[in-house]
């Protein structure tokens, strides 16, 4: 059994596959506490479902992309084996993951997003640092949310450390929301030279920062 926040379809609101149609499968709980977090309402809750009743319903939007997420997906063990049916029916599966949890038994042919936690978030020395050695630069997506100078320079300092322009597809730069000043941002993404890309989260500018399921 799983314990699921929501089950929804969408469109894609992040990474590099943003604005593309998406079925979203939103798993309860997460042992991180960023200060930040905009999916608290994830924390508590949630109704148990078979895994089979969760792939009928994402089978039931015909859409071929599937976002796993959260809260912490793979908090939940047997997420890792709804992820492997998901890629076995033939969907193309993003995983949103926290970057707590080892990604080390996660099915290969699921793209990842790891998220790399900033000091502004509280919950930067809880990275899990060797997820980014398994980072494959054909499919995986590495996340900085960036909330403060002090976020920038230290998501510049692991992506140098890390090789991260060579190793992932795509290294996201994404605003805190509403914590930092989008030009600002925005200038020094400019002016870095890095190989990366700023990000803002389509969905919370389409239907607000409030509503969930989107
Ligand atoms: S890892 Fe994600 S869901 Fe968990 S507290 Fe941090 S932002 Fe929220």
């Amino acid at each position: 059994m799983l314990r699921v926040t929501e089950i929804f379809r969408s469109i894609q609101g992040e990474s590099t596959h943003a604005g593309r149609p998406c079925a979203f499968v939103r798993l309860t709980g997460c042992p991180m506490r960023c200060v930040w977090c905009d999916s608290e309402y994830t924390f508590t809750g949630g109704d148990h479902f078979t895994l089979e009743d969760v792939i009928n319903q994402v089978r039931a939007f015909d859409c071929k992309l599937v976002e796993v997420t959260g809260g912490e997906p793979l908090a939940q063990r047997e997420a890792f084996t709804l992820i492997e049916r998901l890629c076995d029916e033939g969907f193309e599966v993003l995983v949103e993951t926290g970057g707590f949890v080892s990604t080390g038994d996660l099915e290969k042919r699921a793209r990842i997003i790891l998220d790399v936690k900033c000091p502004a978030s509280g919950e930067a020395e809880r990275n899990h640092w060797p997820n980014l050695d398994r980072l494959r630069a054909d499919r995986d997506e590495v996340k900085f949310v960036v909330a403060n100078q002090e976020d920038w320079d230290f998501a510049c300092r692991v992506i140098a450390a890390h090789q991260l322009e060579q190793k992932a597809r795509a290294v996201l730069i994404s605003p805190a929301w509403g914590l930092i000043d989008l030009k600002e941002l925005a200038d020094l993404v400019a002016a870095s030279g890095l190989k990366v890309r700023m990000q803002l989260q389509l969905h919370k500018y389409i239907w607000g920062p409030e509503v969930h399921g989107v």
